[in-house]
């Protein structure tokens, strides 16, 4: 039986990073699919760049974007400052809805005013209590209830107050009673960066750290032995002392044969169609988010306002519950439908589709809640006695970004070597 100190799932950001900060380089990667990359996966067709649904970055820890931006080699990494709106009505709103209701026609200004000078006194513990509880209801249900629950597509009361930690565009009753100016741009994501080869082009970085030749693409694990410290995949059996894995928890949990609470590990999937059309439709913006439950998608970005290239080039966000199927009929459906509702809101208009993708991204968004916290750390705390560590957005079953990924993997390779492999 061939074996490896350590055995890592996936050559996403998670599995990658850590193994660049390994300081043990007696290790193999077990990637599922032909290629690397998970979810910052880059699609090239037609001369458009898409990923696999918009991934813009913002890091926080400056040192890691350099650490990964020195390793593009001459590559442009483009900073952006974001124009992000909100299609209401008949008109645009700036993002976000909370800070911006002075926007809104009169009478519905004024409601959300009353609604925020009436909210519950309680916050409660849900997402759905603390929208009204802090905005009250004009705002939650004109905006906020809506759209959350188009993302989601589960109810808003199930999820945790905190379900989007860090990435919830808190507003305080002052900035809302006060509204923002136009040019007033805030946020985690006030600016962002992407490169211009796609997200593809962080993994690139990372895996310029990790031997090649220890990354077998095409094979996935699907049983584990705790005891025997045995992974099988679907190629051959390999021995390790640690394992490291970055498949969605729930799947290493079944893989390892123990019983979970599934219920508590609920999630959401997200079919996104990228589109690429013969010529430029609206100018500047970078992603819109539709609250109408009348048009499928939650959320649409433009990548050729971000390139600054001259063919209407879309990513289509669709949320839908995890166990909605989705036959290839459907998918056409639903495309047909994109192209119907991007048609009723005004964003093509005459262009035509020459180029075309599509992927579910399935979990996408996990529902974050009391028992999701409670049963992810449980599970993570049982697995980690056996020398299994679940890392990354689905092994932790949290809602982060990829940066979060890579502090998350680094610090796992500090605290189990000691020391790690320095920027
Ligand atoms: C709609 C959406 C938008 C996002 N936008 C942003 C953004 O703008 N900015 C940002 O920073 N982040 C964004 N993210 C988050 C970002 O995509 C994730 O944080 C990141 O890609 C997670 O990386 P990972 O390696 O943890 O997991 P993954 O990317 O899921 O990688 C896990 C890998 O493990 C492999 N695998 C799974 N099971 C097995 C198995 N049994 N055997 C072998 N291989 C296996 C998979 O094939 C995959 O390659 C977004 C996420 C979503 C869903």
């Amino acid at each position: 039986m061939e074996r490896a100190r350590t055995l890592i799932i996936g050559a996403g950001i998670s599995g990658l990073a850590f193994a660049d900060w390994a300081e043990d380089d007696d290790y193999r990667i077990v990637e599922g699919e032909d290629e690397m990359g998970g979810y910052c996966r880059t699609v090239k067709r037609d001369g458009f760049v898409w990923d696999y649904s918009g991934h813009f970055f913002h890091f926080r820890h400056p040192e890691i974007e350099q650490y990964l931006v020195a390793r593009m080699h001459g590559h442009r990494v483009l900073r952006i400052q974001r124009d992000s709106r909100i299609w209401y009505g008949d008109r645009f709103i700036d993002f976000p809805f909370q800070k911006n209701i002075h926007q809104l026609p009169p009478a519905e200004y004024e409601e959300c005013i009353r609604g925020l000078l009436e909210r519950p006194a309680e916050e409660g513990e849900s997402f759905q209590e603390m929208l009204y509880a802090r905005y009250g209801r004009g705002i939650a249900e004109k905006f906020l209830v809506p759209y959350n629950e188009k993302v989601y597509a589960t109810d808003l009361g199930r999820l945790d107050a905190e379900a989007m930690g860090r990435f919830f565009p808190h507003a305080s009753v002052e900035e809302i009673l006060g509204g923002v100016d136009r040019g007033q741009i805030e946020g985690y994501n006030a600016t962002f960066t992407y490169p211009e080869g796609g997200a593809i082009q962080y993994i690139e970085a990372l895996a310029e750290g990790v031997r090649r030749d220890c990354i077998a693409l095409g094979e996935r694990v699907i049983e584990i032995d705790p005891l025997r410290k045995v992974a099988r995949t679907t190629k051959r059996d390999i021995g390790y002392e640690r394992l490291i894995s970055s498949a969605p928890l729930p799947d290493l949990l079944a893989m390892c044969r123990v019983e979970y609470d599934r219920s508590a590990l609920s999630h959401n999937k997200v079919l996104v169609f990228n589109l690429g059309f013969d010529r430029k439709g609206p100018t500047d913006v970078h992603w819109i988010y539709y609250p109408q439950r009348e048009l499928c998608f939650y959320r649409v970005g433009f990548y050729d306002n971000i390139f600054g290239s001259d063919r209407m080039s879309l990513y289509v966000e669709i949320g839908l519950a995890s166990e909605t199927p989705l036959s290839e009929r459907d998918h056409g459906a639903m495309k047909a439908q994109v192209l119907d509702d991007l048609r009723a809101c005004g964003i093509v208009t005459g262009q035509t589709l020459i180029a075309s993708h599509q992927v579910v991204l399935d979990p996408a968004y996990v529902h974050v809640t009391t028992a999701s916290n409670e049963e992810a750390a449980a599970q993570k705390k049982r697995l980690a006695v056996h020398d299994i560590h679940s890392i990354g957005r689905y092994g932790s079953w949290t809602y982060c970004s990829i940066e979060d990924n890579i502090v998350e993997a680094r610090a796992l390779a500090e605290s189990l070597y000691g020391s790690v492999v320095t920027c």
